[in-house]
């Protein structure tokens, strides 16, 4: 009997999942950076628009290497479907768009990406469509912030900047006693250390840019989930809005998934001797690491993940203190992006959180003196120099 890749260990789904060879028989995916594809007949052309014969028909809508990278992705997370967008921003805003119609109403977590609050506030009322943030941690207050018109939950666990974790079974179960869709951005989890889907969300997206790539090169999005919903929710959209991943960059990604597992549990292996040592410094006034127990939903952690990740935030208690600590680094570059082979660190209040009201990053617990640190894969002892050398300056 053929093996089922879903029976796969996940190192393997990671290599091998959706691998579509040429009869060429490549062993590296081959990259198809090409717009459309020719009929053998008129009839043969009729029946692939009908959707009653297999096969491409344009970028827009598919493409031999961007579906190899859907397939693994899909694999890798367990979901039934998953669809490509060029950037993480564009799949936030598809699987919001393709869930909600003017009257709508959304209900979020307060601490999120910058751009999808962007999305929120200022892009979809322009739709009709409201949004009521929540302090995520908060289960009353999820249920609080329903109406009758609420079509979609969002938040991200762990959430930028400052990794708060929501109980994502306990808000799917509010989403859909309220009949709402939870859509979850597991960026900061990566599908290695969470599972939104099995854990009841409905959705998941990623921002491929960061661990996906994870070497700094291009950029790309995600959303998945049951293939029934994926149709009905994103595929016209899709076809017809035009967000769709560049075919190179889908190789890229899918070249990056081969050693996501591989990178992600050593970034994080590195992540938690490099928040030890912070947590352990006098100058840190808090550290917050999903992978370490004083973590302030560290019991919902234990449930719902299987890795702490590779981001660490802590508080030097003032802004000049951040940014000494930055300015001393000599390893560790200043930078915004995160799950990079190369560690970055970068101060939240001045740089991807600066268009958010000063009151609203308090509300967040953001103050002027946190940083937050994405850890590579440089050797655990160098960074743990760089970074004790560094606190010191600060
Ligand atoms: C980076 C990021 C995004 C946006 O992704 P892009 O690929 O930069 O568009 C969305 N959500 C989270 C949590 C992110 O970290």
């Amino acid at each position: 009997m053929a093996e089922d890749p879903r029976d796969w260990q996940i190192e393997t789904r990671a290599v091998r999942g959706g691998l579509a060879r040429t009869p060429y028989g490549e062993i590296s995916e081959a990259l198809f950076l090409n717009q459309s594809f020719a009929y053998d007949s008129a009839a043969a052309a009729d029946a692939r628009f009908a959707g009653e014969a297999p096969g491409f028909i344009y970028q827009r809508f598919g493409n031999p290497t961007t579906q190899m990278f859907e397939d693994r992705l899909a694999l890798l997370e367990g979901a039934e479907a998953c669809r490509a967008t060029a950037s993480g921003m564009a799949a936030v805003h598809l699987s919001l768009m393709g869930l909600v119609r003017a009257g709508d109403h959304i209900v979020a977590g307060r601490a999120l990406f910058g751009s999808c609050r962007w999305i929120l506030s200022e892009w979809m009322p322009r739709f009709g469509v409201e949004t009521t943030y929540v302090d995520a941690t908060d289960l009353e207050a999820w249920k609080t912030a329903v109406r009758p018109n609420t079509k979609v939950f969002l938040v991200e666990s762990p959430a930028n900047p400052l990794l708060e974790v929501t109980a994502i079974g306990a808000v799917a179960d509010i989403a859909h006693a309220a009949g709402a869709k939870l859509v979850v951005d597991n960026v900061f989890a990566t599908p290695i250390f969470q599972k939104p889907l099995a854990l009841g969300a409905d959705i998941v997206v990623y921002s491929a840019t960061k661990h996906i790539d994870g070497q700094g090169r291009v950029l790309g999005g995600a959303i998945l989930g049951q293939a029934e919903l994926m149709t009905e929710a994103y595929k016209d959209i899709a076809r017809h809005c035009g967000p769709a991943l560049s075919p190179f960059n889908a190789w890229v990604l899918l070249k990056g998934l081969e050693t996501l597992e591989l990178r992600v549990r050593r970034q994080t292996e590195n992540a938690g001797r490099v928040a030890d040592a912070i947590a352990a410094h006098s100058k840190a006034k808090q550290t917050i690491y999903p992978g370490r127990p004083d973590h302030p939903q560290a019991a919902v952690i234990a449930n719902q993940m299987t890795g702490g990740g590779n981001v660490v935030a802590f508080d030097l208690g003032s802004r000049e203190a951040a940014w000494r600590f930055l300015d001393a680094l000599q390893i560790v570059d200043i930078s915004n992006n995160l799950g990079d082979a190369k560690s970055m660190a970068t101060h939240p209040s001045t740089t991807t959180h600066r268009s958010m009201p000063e009151e609203e990053r308090v509300a967040i617990g953001l103050t002027q003196g946190w940083v937050r640190m994405s850890v590579g894969l440089e050797g655990s002892g160098d960074l743990i120099r760089d970074v004790s050398r560094a606190l010191d300056a600060a």
